[in-house]
């Protein structure tokens, strides 16, 4: 049986690169991926996953409403595909989770789930509560906080660099940037030294 897979971490931890790694060991051995990306993401234009670290691959977009059972179902008749892979999956409705695990069951294909677990303010997105609900393989992408502890938190700094404490889950097109914390220097909102700064 083909799986649902959700690979969860918080913000910077490499998922796209890890992603697109695994999207690479299909496509090496002759295999087709079917690679989608959340529409709100424009890190890299529309219909783009890339890493931190350099690495980019076109990908389709998808949007709230949109059924993903049909676009996959689609995309595996004009050819048939090996593998799913769905980044920024936090953002996938409850609705759309049930499908892609409909695409699994159903189409017989592994499909691989990557996003964040939380928002800023601690809580689930609602596409990772019903991954975390429904997947049949769950796998954290760690990172660490800035004093080498895991970091299972993430923050929303301003545009000069302190902690927003209030806002909605998802700000698009904003200046904010993210930083990923261990719980306590998160609870604390202890962003510690910067690079380069005296201890
Ligand atoms: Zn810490």
């Amino acid at each position: 049986m083909a799986k649902l897979y959700f690979n969860y971490s918080s913000m910077n931890a490499g998922k796209s690169t890890v992603l697109l790694q695994a999207s690479y060991n299909y496509v090496e051995r002759g295999m087709r991926t079917l690679l989608m990306t959340a529409a709100v993401d424009d890190r890299a234009g529309i219909g783009r996953i890339a890493s931190r670290i350099g690495l980019s691959s076109p990908a389709d977009i998808f949007r709230p409403g949109d059924d993903l059972y049909e676009h996959i179902r689609q995309a595996h008749e004009a050819t048939p595909v090996d593998a799913v892979f769905v980044d920024e999956a936090q953002f996938l409705s409850e609705t759309q989770v049930w499908q892609l695990a409909r695409a699994a069951d159903r189409l017989g294909m592994p499909v691989m789930c990557f996003g964040l677990r939380t928002d800023f303010q601690g809580k689930l997105f609602p596409g990772s509560q019903a991954l975390l609900a429904l997947a049949d393989s769950l796998k954290e992408i760690k990172t660490i906080c800035w004093c080498g502890r895991k970091a299972t938190m993430v923050a929303r700094l301003d545009g000069s660099g302190r902690i927003v404490e209030e806002g909605e889950q998802v700000v698009i097109g904003g200046e904010d940037a993210y930083v990923s914390l261990c719980r306590r220097h998160w609870v604390d909102r202890d962003l510690g030294r910067g690079p380069g700064e005296p201890a």
